[in-house]
């Protein structure tokens, strides 16, 4: 195959990226992000046969974000059907740093440099709750987040005791 003939195939497969639907890119995203392994066996995984599950389970609350979606083989799927794993914080965490580092958790907020938002977030600590968004909070901010966005970030310091 020649270098014009390559060069062909990828045009092709960029359109074809760029026209996938969102979940699509979000499995591909997130094959890539767990090393192409299940991540309860760590069994290498082709694509195909790669299934994407919720960490905290839908059924307990758990979101669509992209920090609740876990690379998985169709095994570990189902046998860990609806249970609560135990360290589903300390993982959402992680996984929502890792999402701000590589631009698939968006923020748009004026008052904060991007610079700002990525040290708030290196600081975030814990799961604060997680209903109509997920609340994430470390030092004094707490941020709410909603479909792989940053909808709101407060400064915990400033808030007159009246609104809380
Ligand atoms: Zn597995």
């Amino acid at each position: 195959m020649d270098y014009a003939t390559n060069a062909t195939i990828n045009i092709t497969e960029f359109k074809e990226l760029k026209s996938m639907k969102p979940k699509k890119s979000i499995k591909s995203y997130i094959y890539e992000r767990d090393g192409r392994r299940c991540r309860f066996c760590t069994k290498r995984l082709q694509f195909h046969q790669a299934s994407l599950d919720h960490y905290l389970p839908r059924s307990k609350g758990g979101t669509n974000d992209i920090f609740n979606l876990i690379l998985s083989c169709k095994k570990c799927n189902k046998l860990k059907k609806s249970s609560i794993p135990a360290d589903f914080e300390q993982v959402m965490i992680e996984l929502f740093k890792i999402g701000i580092r590589d631009g698939v958790i968006k923020a748009s907020l004026h008052q904060f440099s991007s610079d700002e938002i990525q040290s708030i977030v290196q600081n975030v600590d814990r799961v604060e709750a997680i209903n109509s968004h997920v609340v994430f909070q470390g030092k004094n901010y707490r941020l709410y987040v909603k479909e792989n966005r940053i909808v709101k970030i407060i400064h915990l310091g400033t808030q007159p005791h009246t609104s809380v």
